[in-house]
């Protein structure tokens, strides 16, 4: 795993008094943004790990109402402001289709982080970024910094960057996106075409590629990886697949790799070490409100084929990665919304009887699990049981 072997790697003109220890600096804050439940593993993971690395700054997370009470009430025992924000949406199909992600339209959400203006200067970071050190350092930099995209150096990234809260600069971004648009249809394209001169203007404003290194670009310089790799300060999983989407073993502690995912040996470790923080920290959060909210909800007993299916619904803590089994393949066909309780319970049990039937104990398996696919974005936990004879 690449770590921070020289942490005053950043240029860094003059000492300033952010950098003594124990100093608190109030008016300036690490920001992230998660729009709902399922983004809110990863700005909890870097809430942590920004807190693991012991940020003299204020963690603040933008969230929309999307977002459940349950997930607001985890994030603020790691982030000091959970702020909820409108959706802002680029509802660009065109561009969004061409670059196959239809879900960025979101992230014009994150336009908001400028209306934080009870700080002077903040680092926006994406919900899937991770820090490997303390980058406190990045509050030198001035508005607007950032690091190269690496599929057009010319564009930076807009997974991490510095800026100044502003009501006037967010005015300016929303009426430029009115009239403009995005030319990927998401903040980035915006971002770089409303800072247009970033590329050429100030260099002091590119921040080195080690701020935001994408997990999965680096290996198409493997050389340059493995000279500097390991003054990474600051893993970016971008694209379409989040290290929460991949599934992990808790004994091994490792992230298993099916046939879809080819991970190189650093990608891989760089995705272990978001498990990490997450099993070790995040998960311990989760379970310990989810029992709060568990004793309130109800529970529903169905029958079939002499196993007893209880089903209790919870608050929708648990993320549809949490490690566990692997599943059968029909799931994904069955039809979410219009399920009466009964139907889900039959629909569970069809789902995971092929697993039941593998283990002979008398609870068959007790699980805590996402039926984002069987019902309404609820999460449901189930409890197999063979009726004592
Ligand atoms: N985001 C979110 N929910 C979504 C999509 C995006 O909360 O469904 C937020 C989140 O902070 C995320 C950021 O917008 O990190 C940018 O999106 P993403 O990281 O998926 O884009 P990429 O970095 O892969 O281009
Ligand atoms: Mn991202």
């Amino acid at each position: 795993m690449p770590r921070c072997s020289h942490p005053t790697h950043a240029p860094r003109p003059f000492p300033t008094l952010c950098h003594l220890h124990h100093h608190r600096v109030t008016d300036q804050a690490f920001v992230t943004l998660a729009a709902d439940d399922v983004y809110c593993q990863g700005a909890l993971v870097l809430g942590q790990s920004l807190r693991n690395h012991k940020t003299s700054r204020k963690l603040a997370v933008l969230v929309t109402p999307e977002v459940s009470s349950g997930m607001r009430s985890v994030l603020s025992s790691v982030f000091d402001e959970v702020i909820e924000v409108d959706v802002l949406d680029s509802a660009d199909s065109v561009h969004l289709a061409l670059m196959q992600r239809p879900e960025l339209g979101v992230t014009f959400t994150k336009l908001h982080c400028w209306t934080l203006t009870h700080y002077s200067k903040c680092v926006f970071m994406d919900a899937d970024t991770l820090v490997l050190c303390n980058v406190d350092e990045l509050f030198d930099r001035e508005e607007f910094s950032a690091a190269p995209d690496s599929g057009w150096p010319d564009c930076f990234n807009s997974g991490v960057f510095v800026f100044r809260p502003s009501l006037r600069t967010y005015n300016l971004l929303l009426r430029f996106a009115a009239e403009h648009g995005s030319f990927d249809g998401g903040d980035q394209g915006l971002l770089n075409s409303f800072f247009s001169n970033w590329a050429t203007a100030d260099i002091g404003k590119h921040l080195p590629f080690l701020y935001n290194l994408s997990s999965s670009s680096v290996y198409t310089y493997v050389p340059a990886f493995n000279h500097f790799g390991r003054d990474a300060k600051v893993v970016h999983f971008l694209g379409a697949t989040k290290p929460w989407n991949y599934k992990y073993n808790l004994q091994t502690r490792r992230v298993m790799q099916d046939g879809t995912t080819s991970g190189s040996f650093h990608q891989l470790s760089f995705l272990a070490l978001w498990w990490n923080i997450y099993s070790a920290s995040i998960l311990p959060l989760l379970e310990k409100h989810q029992k709060m909210e568990d004793s309130e909800s109800e529970e529903c007993k169905h029958a079939f084929n002499g196993v007893e299916v209880t089903l209790k619904k919870i608050s929708p803590c648990v993320p549809s990665s949490l490690p566990m089994p692997e599943l059968p393949e029909q799931t994904n066909e069955v039809n979410p919304t219009a399920c009466s309780p009964e139907e889900l319970a039959f629909k569970a049990w069809l789902y995971f009887s092929n697993l039941c039937m593998k283990s002979n104990q008398e609870i068959l398996m007790s699980i805590s699990l996402s039926l984002t696919d069987l019902q309404n974005n609820r999460y449901l936990n189930l409890c197999f049981r063979k009726p004592q004879k």
